[in-house]
């Protein structure tokens, strides 16, 4: 075949495979300016050699999330991309090729928010679902995730707005929920995202929008799409969307020349820094609405608007060696140091490198001269290799096929990207690992112990496991350096005092893989008892609110190992709680009574409802089946929960009802009345 063919083939191969593991999996396997250097290569190729055109192209296309996990929506306007520029001559190129046949006209600069792109429908004012970009044409429906995301209006305020629109925005994750996220799968062995735009995609296509509502997404809109447009500038569409409700930004600044345009991206180049979010550019947008209209679209972006993609902060150095350090699960994770560098303010000496594939596929040599970038995380990270300073005598580095620790053989799961050294009872730093993660405050919250002293106490063979705290005594202490009688003391005393931490919490204490600390209150509720929990099915822990397939597998996978049971055991023989302690309940006016929560509420959060329903003696249930008493409904309420409790005959009440059923709203007339008529409220 001819080679221009091969070529083209190749990278249309490549490129489809990038975007299925950026857009789908949420997890790059490439840097993003590797994926646009291959992108330019292919465009540039096609142009040369139009007899090779295909619409299917990647270059034609926008990258497509769809999957088949959710309902999909046509969009009634198709959803773009944006063409890229990277220079000021570019900017200038695009503002030419606007005015060329044009007048002169001004331009809205926007911040590019590096989140995910999501389309909200309304009708007559009122949320009725959100789609997200999918293929352009078509996108999967997220609407009881969108749901949980407390900037998006259910109901618009004000007046003007068409009866039906859809309005486009970015839905991404403040750095505060990133970093918070990341630390707790980080806590339960679970991969980290990359950054926060992978976050925020990943955490949209999620099953369980009650996993969703706890990782604090957050929203910013900025345009409107109906039959009619709703004002004659971009920047007056903006100003009607935040009457409206919606959070627009406020970094948004009409320019009238290439030099203001450029005034404005300069200035949030640096200042971009102090955003509680995550920005990778701007965005430039003809401001007339009829102009605009007038100059149209490709089948991939708009010819009126341009983003500007601002440069990472990079600096070169030299790689000087690769670590390899064994976490608390055993993921195994490659560490680069490197040759002290400044690097937006600080000094760089070490860079994450995440796994063997990514070393494979940037070909990372010990000796290279590498560029180190600042992203969306707070470690700095290897993005690219100088091969034309890559000393003659430099060999490809070979990921490490045993523990650095221990030496045990390390194992790599087909879909997991991390191997793993599986020798769990027998690695020195899984063993402390989880003897740190056993005292930490969300855990048991030992005090007086830090990660130097577990890891002290353990090399003097006084810890072999978590079990082994409560053996512990002043004496053993006292003789170790660093440690003197009071401090000695005080850790005794505190890891007694942990025998009262409740059930819950020391079954997050274990560190089961992927129990994480609002999984083991879930399951700590669910099966009362460590006993129960240790012979429960498979089944009956997939029943269990927010357990999948995975978690269920890992807990039984824990217990399976004699030596977990037999620690337990020494747990429980130290007074440690192991299994939950009844709370005592107000009243039991919902005893044996079971409901479902669905919306959004005035006088209370779910969460708070949901503990109210257990204090009155009631059960929560997740959704609706032929069980449910009751379906507590609140604004914007999923439209399935209603059609099924309609359909079976649930009966659905507000949360006026429900307090007054338990006696909460002192305005409210007689307790109990909706228990005794049994007359459900339909709204
Ligand atoms: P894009 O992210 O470059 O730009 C388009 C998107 O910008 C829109 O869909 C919208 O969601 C968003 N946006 C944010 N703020 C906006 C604003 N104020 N106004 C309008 N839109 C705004 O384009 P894309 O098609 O989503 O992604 C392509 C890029 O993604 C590539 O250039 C590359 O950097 C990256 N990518 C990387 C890989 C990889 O393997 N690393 C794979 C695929 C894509």
């Amino acid at each position: 075949m001819n080679e221009v063919k091969q070529k083209i083939d190749h990278l249309r191969r490549v490129l489809d495979r990038l975007n299925h593991n950026y857009y789908v999996l949420n997890a790059p396997s490439a840097e993003d300016r590797e994926y646009d250097r291959l992108m330019a290569e292919l465009t540039a190729l096609e142009a040369a050699h139009p007899e090779f055109d295909d619409p299917n192209s990647p270059t034609k296309r926008v990258g497509s999330d769809l999957t088949r996990e959710f309902q999909q929506v046509r969009h009634r306007y198709p959803m773009l991309s944006l063409g890229n520029t990277y220079s000021e001559e570019e900017v200038r190129e695009f503002v030419e090729r606007i005015e060329r046949e044009n007048a002169s006209t001004d331009y809205c600069c926007e911040l590019k928010f590096d989140g995910t792109a999501i389309s909200l429908t309304y009708e007559n004012g009122r949320f009725v679902r959100a789609v997200t970009r999918g293929d352009g044409s078509v996108g999967d429906d997220v609407s009881a995730n969108v749901r949980t995301i407390r900037s998006i209006p259910m109901n618009l305020l004000g007046e003007g707005w068409p009866a039906h629109m859809e309005v486009r925005g970015e839905i991404y994750m403040p750095h505060e929920s990133f970093d918070r996220l990341n630390a707790e799968r980080a806590d339960i062995g679970e991969e980290p995202f990359a950054n926060p735009r992978n976050a925020a995609a990943g955490t949209l296509k999620q099953q369980n929008s009650a996993v969703v509502a706890r990782r604090g997404l957050d929203a910013v809109l900025y345009a409107v799409q109906a039959d009619a447009p709703v004002a004659g500038s971009h920047y007056e569409t903006l100003q009607r969307l935040g009457e409206w409700g919606f959070k627009t930004s406020s970094a948004v600044r009409v320019c009238r020349s290439v030099d203001e345009i450029m005034d404005y991206i300069r200035y949030w180049d640096t200042e971009r820094h102090k955003l509680p979010y995550e920005t990778d550019g701007a965005v430039i947008k003809v401001d007339s609405v009829r102009l605009q209209r007038d100059l149209g679209a490709t089948a991939k972006a708009p010819r009126w608007a341009v983003a500007y993609k601002f440069k990472a902060e990079q600096a070169a150095t030299r790689l000087l060696s690769i670590d390899c350090q064994v976490g608390r699960t055993g993921a195994i994770t490659p560490v680069a140091n490197l040759e002290p560098v400044r690097l937006a303010g600080t000094t760089v000496k070490r860079a994450s490198l995440h796994n063997a594939e990514q070393i494979e596929l940037l070909d990372i040599r010990i000796g290279d001269t590498v560029l180190v970038e600042k992203g969306g995380e707070i470690i700095p990270k290897i993005v690219g290799v100088y091969l034309a300073a890559r000393p003659a005598e430099s060999v490809p580095f070979r990921y490490i096929t045993h523990c650095p620790e221990c030496g045990a053989e390390l194992v790599k799961e087909p879909d997991e990207a991390k191997h793993y050294c599986p020798n769990a009872t027998g690695c020195p730093p899984q063993i402390v690992g989880r003897i740190v993660h056993y005292i930490s405050r969300k855990a048991m919250n030992i005090e007086g112990l830090g990660d130097e002293t577990v890891q002290l106490l353990y090399e003097n063979g006084l810890l072999g496991d978590m079990a082994n705290l409560y053996d512990l005594e002043v004496d053993h202490l006292v003789p170790l350096e660093r440690l003197g009688q009071k401090s000695a003391e005080n850790i005794v005393r505190n890891i007694a005092a942990s025998v009262t931490v409740p059930y819950g919490r020391v079954l997050f204490a274990l560190g089961i893989r992927y129990v994480g600390e609002t999984t083991a209150k879930k399951l700590a509720a669910a099966v009362p008892s460590i006993d129960a929990l240790m012979t429960a099915s498979r089944e009956e822990l997939l029943e269990v609110e927010e357990v999948g397939g995975k978690i269920a597998d890992s807990i039984i996978a824990y217990f399976a190992d004699p030596r977990n049971v037999a620690m337990v055991d020494r747990l429980r023989r130290a007074g440690v709680q192991m299994e939950a302690v009844q709370v005592e309940h107000l009243s039991e006016v919902l005893a044996g009574r079971k409901i479902v929560i669905s919306g959004t509420f005035d006088r209370h959060s779910r969460p708070e409802l949901k503990e109210l329903i257990e204090l009155h003696g009631g059960t929560n249930q997740s959704s609706v089946s032929k069980t449910t008493d009751y379906l507590l409904a609140g604004a914007g309420i999923g439209p399935k929960k209603l059609e099924t409790a309609q359909k079976l005959g649930v009966r659905i009440i507000s949360e006026e009802d429900f307090l007054r059923m338990i006696g909460g709203d002192e305005s409210a007339p007689e307790t109990h009345e909706v228990l005794k008529n049994q007359q459900p409220t339909l709204f």
